[in-house]
């Protein structure tokens, strides 16, 4: 490159302020592509999360460095080996963003903009939204990319549809009035995955209108403060589920699984095989992934209310499956033991009382072989304990007292499915 490209840096990645509907939340919030307009994100961080923050705020040192430095004759790529003080995955990554940069984006008379706040007014100067975009390059000729990095193991929607592309895309038409064209730019290096998508700038008013629907749905649905009782008819349980912090108490989500469990001649019928190969692409990766989260999450609000209904329904529930299978399930119980820890540590537990060795075959066998054992040896030792009941009450407090007896006696219910006899002409399932 003869000719350094500009960059005008923005804030740092961890400083920056974010919208309440963000820019980043748009895909979780617009049902036309999976999202919930009831969608609230977790707070708190997570290892990803961090990871994630840390290769971006590197790649963006590296590449503020590059071009303040004013070195054409060397790439990004290799500025930044000379650079690296980062560890073997964090460089594969990286690599593959620098190398995208020299290969499509740094091209002479360059602008480059790090980091940059992205804002989409009304007409009237209102705001509809904002956030910080990674990486907005324009070129000489008026043509502009929007490049954002996903470190993630999880594909993004793409470009064409992605939300968060399109929200920054109309910010910068706004913003950059000379601006003919935004390609925006999914770069995802775990995935060696990278999605495009241009848009032109006679759809620019077109856009921001379709970002400030989304904010305003998300507005109607959880009140300006984030705060309002949500209505399950009003919400899109899916895949942004995983991600919202009301999954546990939230009406639609809840609601989607009773409504599933009701009608079982609405669910998909159950597969009887599984074809790996027929998820051939990303995207259907994606598909498949977000359904097995999605079911994963399901599961325990699925069992919790067919119990609940078998419990009002005599203790079991049965229905006919579309092929004409016969599903039935009854309620049934079993006690809970006690659980002991390890032999060893009950042997050392009880050493003043009887021999470890002779303990420990008896630990192993469980709590009564323990107590038959332990109960006549403790009223060998202390005879003040009076009777044999009291010596198994008392060795149960030493055990319990050193965590070593760690569940009470009980009962659990659960339902269980039985066999339904051939005579009724259906399939037996086990
Ligand atoms: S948990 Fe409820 S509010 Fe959250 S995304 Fe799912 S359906 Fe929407």
């Amino acid at each position: 490159m003869s000719d350094q490209p500009l960059a005008v840096v923005g804030p740092d990645h961890g400083a920056r302020a974010h919208h309440k509907f963000s820019m980043s939340k748009l895909n979780y919030l617009d049902p036309a592509v999976g999202g919930c307009r009831g969608y609230k994100g977790r707070d708190g961080t997570s290892k990803a999360a961090e990871d994630g923050t840390e290769l971006h705020e590197k790649s963006e040192e590296v590449l503020r460095d590059y071009l303040k430095a004013a070195r054409p004759s060397v790439s990004l790529a290799q500025f930044a080996a000379g650079r690296r003080d980062w560890d073997d995955d964090s460089n594969n990554l990286l690599h593959q963003c620098f190398t995208f940069l020299d290969d499509h984006a740094l091209r002479k008379g360059s602008r480059v903009y790090i980091e940059l706040k992205a804002r989409i007014k009304r007409d009237d100067g209102t705001e509809i939204n904002y956030g910080h975009l990674d990486l907005f390059v324009m070129h000489a000729d008026m043509s502009a990319m929007l490049i954002d990095w996903k470190f993630g193991y999880a594909p993004v929607i793409p470009a064409d549809r992605n939300r968060q592309g399109l929200g920054y895309a109309a910010a910068m038409f706004q913003q950059f009035p000379q601006v003919k064209s935004i390609e925006v730019i999914f770069v995802q290096p775990r995935l060696r995955w990278v999605t495009r998508f241009t848009y032109h700038r006679d759809q620019a008013t077109e856009m921001a209108f379709r970002v400030d629907q989304i904010v305003q749905g998300a507005i109607r649905t959880q009140g300006e403060d984030m705060q309002r009782p949500l209505l399950r008819e009003q919400l899109n349980p899916g895949s942004a589920c995983e991600y919202c912090c009301r999954v546990g108490t939230c009406p639609g989500y809840l609601g989607a699984y009773v409504t599933a469990v009701q009608r079982m001649g609405a669910l998909p019928s159950l597969p009887t095989t599984f074809n790996l190969d027929a998820i051939d692409s990303p995207e259907k990766a994606a598909i498949a992934r977000a359904w097995v989260d999605f079911l994963d999450a399901a599961a325990g609000p699925i069992k919790e209310r067919a119990q609940e209904i078998a419990l009002n329904n005599g203790g079991q529930i049965e229905a006919t499956l579309p092929d004409g299978q016969v599903v039935k399930y009854e309620m049934k119980s079993r006690g809970v033991n006690r659980e002991l820890g390890s032999a060893a540590e009950i042997a050392e537990c009880l050493k003043d009382i009887v021999m470890p060795a002779q303990l420990l075959g008896a630990a192993k066998l469980g709590l009564e072989k323990t107590l038959e054992i332990a109960a006549p040896a403790l009223l060998e030792v202390n005879p003040e304990v009076g009777t044999k009941k009291g010596a198994r009450e008392a060795i149960l407090s030493m055990l319990e007292a050193h965590g070593l007896v760690t569940k009470p006696d009980g009962k659990v219910e659960f339902l269980k499915r039985t066999k339904v006899p051939q005579t009724t002409n259906t399939i037996t399932i086990e």
